[in-house]
């Protein structure tokens, strides 16, 4: 045997092989596993070059398989200004205003983390309201759900949004009785113009609005500078001890970047990069990921799915409902796709062995994203395709089993659950109404035997995937009726590490911590089994390691 170039030693490892789950000791060379055993078993691969790490008895276990989030638009949001922890017209006014004066030369202020209580409760976002706070520069505040942007009066103007437009099914310009835009634009078409005026252009923003490559084609400079966005995105995953990242938007430009940075040694993190196919290409367009896909098949990076979204969100009652919303007659949501459409879709990427990942969150949106991969099943025949559910946030309860059936990874994220303590209630409560028992129903999924894979969905939450594992372990009920959804450690660590994997087809390479696999692997501050479920996003990771080499040490 050759010797470890890295052993990690006095360990509690958590292989997530559920055949041998615990070792103490573990050896890396190159970018391979070596070794899985005791400490006196490593005693014999330790060579003269060999790195040794005590891990003082913390956990050690496979790096975090990070199965939806948007790195380019993330990494670009973690320099605007933040106002998730901020309430209030006073606090947010002055923080928008101190903001702005900071950052004179910018075209549009730009604010994240809004909801529609950041101005108070009985406070409804207006763009005359933000006018008090900036009437002569452009000012838009993006909600939290990243479907809702807030715009002032110059910003609309900027935009040519101020007297409405013909957008696409889907978006809306609110309009006010005075026949102009209210300030409230919802969907991404809405709101793109105004994405456009800032730094990098709203580059991060097309390969989740537009699916398409920047027109004109991005300068040099311009690459520069959103490479380096790219590239502290990828060093913030690292941080928190993410080693592989399924990018939830994308286009060849997405990929290009990622390949620069990999040609240069900066790729820290495997990425993988979808396909956008959005509702207005024509469906034989999806045959572009097949060109992607034979294009990018590395183990750093790599494409081959196609991603979709199905409805929109709970909040603004764009997600697509089987009745109508609870209070208001006849409004079920808006459907981005038609069932025929979808079949036809789903059906073609499926025939190209594609693998398809559907954004569906209401009970309507789940079942016609089920009934186009059974669509496609039929028609195709029925092969291991893993197709996947983003959010699932409600679900009928005879589409419960049909994700087993039609083997259906479902794709959550634990962190936005309405019964994790803390978590705000409305609207999503009311939205819901009296069918909350199928809601967040992520142990109900879990015990059908369906694959279960967790994310953050970074920016829309938080990425650390710890404050994830807590979310998912201390949900609570969310009706007398409603059964416990909260996860076991194990489950949680699991959706985090080996059923990601098993979610990218990479179940053989990685996800667990057995010798031959790629040398993904995190050191953690402390020992995870004897942590409280309230007490998880204590810990972090003092080590990251992709590949065979360390992307973070604190
Ligand atoms: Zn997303």
């Amino acid at each position: 045997m050759p010797s470890a170039d890295l052993i990690i030693t006095n360990a509690r490892l958590l292989t997530m092989n559920k055949a041998a789950m615990r070792a103490e000791s573990l050896a890396i060379a190159g970018n391979r596993i070596l070794a899985v055993g005791s400490n006196a078993d490593m005693k014999a691969l330790k060579g003269s070059h060999t790195r040794v790490i005590d891990a003082q008895m913390n956990t050690v276990m496979p790096g975090i398989v990070e199965s939806h989030i948007h790195l380019f638009g993330g990494a670009v949001e973690l320099d605007s200004l933040m106002i998730n922890n901020i309430k209030g017209f006073p606090a947010v006014s002055a923080a928008i205003r101190r903001y702005a004066g900071a950052n004179p030369k910018d075209r549009i202020i730009i604010v994240n983390g809004a909801a529609p209580v950041s101005l108070g409760n009985n406070t409804a976002i207006t763009r005359q309201i933000l006018d008090t706070i900036i009437a002569d520069r452009p000012l838009a505040l993006i909600c939290f759900d990243h479907h809702t942007v807030w715009a002032n009066t110059k910003a609309l103007e900027a935009g040519g949004l101020l007297h409405g437009a013909s957008l696409t099914p889907g978006n809306e310009i609110v309009m006010g009785s005075d026949g102009l835009a209210t300030g409230e634009l919802r969907e991404a078409a809405a709101f793109a113009p105004l994405l456009n005026l800032t730094a990098t252009g709203g580059r991060e923003w097309l390969g989740m609005v537009t699916g398409e490559n920047p027109v004109p084609p991005a300068t040099a400079a311009e690459r520069l500078i959103d490479q380096n966005f790219m590239k502290r995105g990828l060093d913030y995953c690292a941080s928190l001890g993410i080693t592989s990242i399924h990018n939830m938007d994308g286009n060849w430009y997405q990929l290009e970047l990622l390949k620069a940075l990999m040609d240069k040694d900066e790729l820290i993190a495997r990425v993988e990069v979808p396909f956008h196919q959005k509702n207005f290409f024509e469906t034989s367009r999806v045959d572009e990921a097949v060109e992607m896909r034979a294009q990018y098949q590395g183990d750093m990076l790599h494409s081959g799915r196609v991603k979709i979204f199905m409805d929109g969100v709970l909040e603004s009652m764009t997600a697509l409902m089987l009745e109508d919303y609870p209070g208001f007659q006849g409004e079920r949501g808006a459907p981005l796709f038609t069932a025929k459409q979808f079949n036809e879709v789903a059906t073609r990427a499926d025939r190209h062995g594609l693998q398809i990942s559907v954004h569906a969150i209401g009970d309507g949106g789940v079942r016609r994203t089920l009934d186009g991969y059974e669509a496609a099943r039929k028609a195709n025949g029925p092969r291991d395709s893993r197709h996947r559910i983003e959010h699932i946030e409600l679900i009928d309860k005879a589409d419960i089993p049909r994700l087993k059936q039609l083997g259906v990874i479902a794709s959550l994220q634990p962190i936005v659950g309405l019964g994790v303590p803390g978590n705000p209630q409305e609207p999503c409560r009311s939205r819901i109404g009296d069918k909350l028992p199928q809601a967040y129903a992520w142990q109900t999924l879990r015990e059908t035997g369906a694959t279960v894979a967790f994310s953050s969905d970074w920016p829309v939450s938080p990425l650390d995937p710890f404050l994830g594992i807590q979310s998912a372990m201390t949900s609570v009920p969310l009706s007398p009726e409603s059964r416990p959804q909260a996860q076991s450690l194990m489950d949680a660590l699991d959706s985090f590490t080996a059923a990601g994997a098993y979610t990218e087809f990479a179940e053989a390479k990685k996800g667990k911590l057995m010798p031959g696999m790629l040398a993904d692997v995190i050191i953690l501050n402390g020992n995870i089994e004897a942590t409280p479920a309230a007490q998880m996003s204590t810990l972090k990771p003092v080590l990251t390691i992709c590949d065979g080499r360390v992307t973070f040490e604190r």
